[in-house]
């Protein structure tokens, strides 16, 4: 299969890795949207989160907890913000946690669609 993380679990394209157990690999983000930005990989192949067993989103979320631990410790940061995309806006199709620490002023705006919309439009959408 090529698939890109794959590749990069399998040691054949290099990444530079942040942590790892027998399930996950960390890596850094090739194109970081803050400095620090992780992203989680399981080792075997997964599309996305519909694809995923519950027990390895278990494993993931205690990964998360630790990263967040230490990227306090390290980069000082303000906070941690977690993406995951499925299907559109996912463009690498192995699951995958965006782990983006935060930092006072960054002004990055995550969901800025959902500003696009008052909530009575959407309600009205959703009936
Ligand atoms: P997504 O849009 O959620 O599928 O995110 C894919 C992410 O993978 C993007 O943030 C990319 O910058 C990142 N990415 C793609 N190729 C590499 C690579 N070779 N090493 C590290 N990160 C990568
Ligand atoms: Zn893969």
């Amino acid at each position: 299969m090529d698939c890109i993380f794959c590749k990069i679990i399998n040691g054949e394209i290099p990444s530079y890795t942040g942590y790892e157990d027998d399930l996950v690999k960390v890596i850094f983000d090739v194109n970081p949207v803050t400095d620090g930005h992780l992203l989680i990989l399981p080792k075997v192949h997964y599309q996305d989160f519909n694809d995923i067993p519950d027990e390895l989103l278990i494993h993931i979320n205690k990964v998360k907890k630790r990263l967040c631990k230490g990227l306090e410790e390290v980069l000082k940061v303000d906070g941690v913000t977690f993406t995951q995309n499925n299907g559109y806006g996912q463009t690498v199709k192995h699951y995958h946690m965006h782990v983006i620490p935060r930092y006072n002023g960054d002004n990055i705006d995550f969901i800025p669609s959902a500003k696009k919309h008052s909530v009575e439009e959407i309600f009205k959408k959703l009936s």
